[in-house]
């Protein structure tokens, strides 16, 4: 019985397939006639081809209702239980535009800043540091799910305020988490990439929410997720037509005490084939540990990440949150004069001057 639901959600699933250079008016038709039945027609397109991906249908779709309308070169079944964000779907990488930045191209992206917003003097005088350093992504959290409710969590709309001013002192992106539907509106407003913690890849409410704006998130797998959920939360988020998302691999709990999570390094060759998602590393909260971020930084470029995301505080001793796994700028600059090499020798490219390696 089991067997039989799932054979049948998968033959649910297609791709229409235009012939290359497909006139406007063919693909037109094509996205009518899905609409006619009911469902919604999704246009991906790529470098090769252009096609149409199918959501929103409980039956099954008939191949040949489309392989008959001009235009259309074939009707393919998807294997997956995802689909708009499956390599099927779309071979070529996505490309996720942020400003003038982007996540996912040849360039790595170094998003850096303190775990938490704690106030004004602190988030500026860091951006300014990571602005020397050639850093373009700020990180900073105005809404912090924190475990324990005494912990502290977040000066909230005094760190998005301050956080615009980071940005307008130093043209820095801002990358910054959204708790939850309700503050949505005000993270949606200062944020350049959205973050969805770990905690709520789950919460659907949210990824629907998202999913209806159109602005880049960054969705970061839950420390109990496998890489097929992390992959269906994303699918959310772009079946409500937001396909600017970018992953993050983030670690997982495992039987192992020594570190703070396991940071799963195996998830980016896998998810790198079956997604055409970027996907980015936080080995700040994958290891938990400072000095243990930077190996980790370095093998997850190796492995194919494109690009970090990493705690950086200017005093981690007093930091309000995740101190002990956070660099100072001077460690911090370390790392960063270890990935322009790597990133040679991965073929990327990372700061636009590399800045010579310290030899203190
Ligand atoms: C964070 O980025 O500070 C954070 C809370 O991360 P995560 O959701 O991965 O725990
Ligand atoms: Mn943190």
């Amino acid at each position: 019985m089991v067997g039989t639901i799932i054979e049948n959600s998968l033959e649910n699933q297609m791709l229409i397939v235009m012939k290359l250079n497909a006139a406007r008016s063919d693909v037109d038709r094509v996205k009518r006639t899905i609409e006619n039945l009911g469902w919604v027609p999704h246009e991906i397109p790529g470098q090769l081809r252009l096609a149409i991906g199918i959501t929103g249908n409980s039956g099954k779709v008939d191949a040949e209702t489309f392989l008959n309308l001009p235009g259309v070169v074939d009707a393919i079944p998807v294997s997956k239980p995802f689909k708009l964000v499956s390599r099927d779907v779309k071979p070529e990488n996505t490309v996720v535009s942020v400003g003038a930045e982007a996540i996912g191209g040849n360039r790595l992206a170094v998003i850096a800043g303190p775990c938490s917003v704690e106030s004004r003097d602190q988030i500026l005088d860091i951006a300014v540091t990571l602005k020397e350093l050639g850093v373009t992504f700020l990180r900073g959290g105005a809404y912090k799910p924190r475990t324990s409710p005494y912990s502290f969590q977040g000066l909230k709309e005094k760190a998005l305020e301050y956080l615009k001013e980071a940005r307008t002192a130093t043209g820095l992106k801002i990358v910054t988490e959204v708790k939850d539907t309700e503050t949505l509106p005000m993270a949606a407003d200062c944020a350049d990439v959205l973050q969805i913690g770990a905690r709520n890849m789950h919460n659907y409410s949210l990824l629907e929410a998202v999913g209806d704006l159109r602005k880049p998130v960054l969705l970061k797998r839950s420390f109990a997720a496998t890489i097929e959920e992390l992959l269906m939360s994303a699918e959310y988020i772009l079946n409500g037509g937001n396909y600017d998302v970018i992953l993050c691999e983030r670690g997982i709990r495992t039987f192992e005490p020594a570190t703070r999570n396991t940071l799963d390094l195996n998830a980016l060759p896998i998810i790198k084939k079956l997604s055409h998602l970027p996907i980015i590393v936080d080995p700040s909260h994958g290891i938990g540990v400072w000095d243990a971020v930077m190996p980790m930084s370095l093998a997850a470029i190796a492995a194919g990440a494109d690009g970090l995301i990493i705690e950086v505080h200017p005093d981690p001793a007093s930091a309000l949150s995740d101190g002990y796994q956070s660099l100072k700028p001077s460690k911090f600059r370390t790392l960063l004069d270890k990935l322009d090499q790597i990133a040679a020798v991965m073929g990327r490219t990372f700061r636009e001057i590399p800045h010579p390696v310290d030899a203190a």
